[in-house]
């Protein structure tokens, strides 16, 4: 490690340190901490993660300064933003604080959530930006923690928010992270391949959730050097992983979690009718030859068998005509 590395990971567990003292034990962290509870945050969970808060009074700078911190170093930090005279302003303002771990379980980096769910003109999570100690497109919420559970469970779960990684582990559900912000990178994806053999994507059970899993599975299926094996979660409609857990309690989210995995194939079956009339003969076989272009995708005779037998019953067709329609598309896709 060299020296500014060091520094700046340094300057970020100091600062993390403060956050979470200021939430715990401060009157100023009183209604962030107020807010932590009424989310069903537990004190273990809050500890656990090193939940914190930023308040309104920017207090990072004058606490780095009297430390005759260098300006240069806080400037690389990312901890500050920067006016047109250079002048440093702490970056994170009535947040509570979400520290961003590298898989050595050092902090690299804050994501900060406004206490409320009003549309404001401001971000509702607002990130550290890149620095030399932070690479969005390679980190993962919780993966220090996580890998090393998903080597008993065999798998990683894939979460969207750094709140649905918590309340799950609040559940038991300890192998579980979380992408940076909405996308999801191939990066992350030769990560997560070096650290276990699958993965459970669970995702948001609205319409952009569904489009992210449907994306995170072709980002997996492109990176071909690796054999992560992808299953789906999905959830019921309008529900997170959090609000499921909150609403339904720790042992009906792993029930969840382990009675509704699926294939991908399973998920496309169902993710593909989406804005289709299938009583219409041609939204019909727009659907059918989409959903043979998946299944030709797999590689076990008996799983291809046991699609085209469901679909023949859905549809009420002939299961040998499908199978010489996705041969021919094996054929055509080389
Ligand atoms: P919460 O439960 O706190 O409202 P969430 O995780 O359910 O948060 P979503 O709206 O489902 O939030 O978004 C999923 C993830 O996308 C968030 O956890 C966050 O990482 C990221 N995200 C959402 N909104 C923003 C934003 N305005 N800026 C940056 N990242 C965001
Ligand atoms: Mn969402
Ligand atoms: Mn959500
Ligand atoms: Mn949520």
């Amino acid at each position: 490690l060299n020296n500014e590395t060091q520094q700046l990971l340094n300057l970020h567990d100091k600062a993390a340190k403060l956050y979470h003292h200021i939430l715990i034990n401060t009157p100023a962290g009183q209604s962030a901490l107020n807010y932590l509870r009424k989310r069903g945050m537990s004190g273990e969970l809050i500890d656990q993660f090193g939940l914190g808060y930023a308040p309104d009074q920017r207090i990072l700078k004058p606490f780095f300064e009297q430390q005759k911190i260098d300006y240069q170093l806080l400037r690389k930090s990312g901890l500050f933003s920067e006016d047109q005279q250079g002048k440093l302003r702490d970056r994170f303002v009535e947040r509570v604080m979400y520290p961003i771990k590298n898989g050595q379980g050092q902090v690299i980096a804050f994501s900060g959530r406004l206490l409320t769910n009003e549309k404001t003109d401001l971000p509702k999570y607002l990130n550290s930006p890149e620095t030399p100690i932070f690479n969005k497109r390679r980190t993962l919420f919780n993966f220090d923690i996580a890998r090393k559970s998903a080597r008993k469970d065999g798998k990683l779960y894939l979460f969207e928010g750094f709140m649905d990684v918590i309340s799950a582990f609040g559940a038991g559900i300890t192998n579980g992270i979380a992408s940076m912000g909405t996308s999801f990178t191939e990066e992350q994806v030769a990560i997560i391949g070096r650290a276990t053999s699958q993965l459970d994507i669970c995702y948001d059970g609205d319409e952009p959730g569904q489009n992210a899993i449907d994306r995170a599975i072709s980002l997996v299926d492109d990176h071909r050097s690796n054999q992560l094996q992808v299953k789906v979660v999905q959830l019921p409609a309008g529900i997170d992983p959090d609000e499921y857990v909150q609403k339904y309690g720790a042992k009906q989210f792993s029930a969840y979690l382990a009675n509704k995995e699926e294939t991908t194939v399973e998920f496309y079956l169902r993710f593909l009718k989406n804005g289709k009339n299938l009583d219409n003969q041609n939204e019909l076989m727009s659907y059918l030859n989409q959903v043979l272009k998946v299944i030709a995708k797999v590689d076990a005779p008996l799983e291809e068998d046991m699609y085209l037998q469901q679909l023949a019953n859905e549809f009420n067709l002939d299961r040998q005509t499908l199978r010489t329609q996705i041969n021919q598309l094996r054929q055509e896709l080389g």
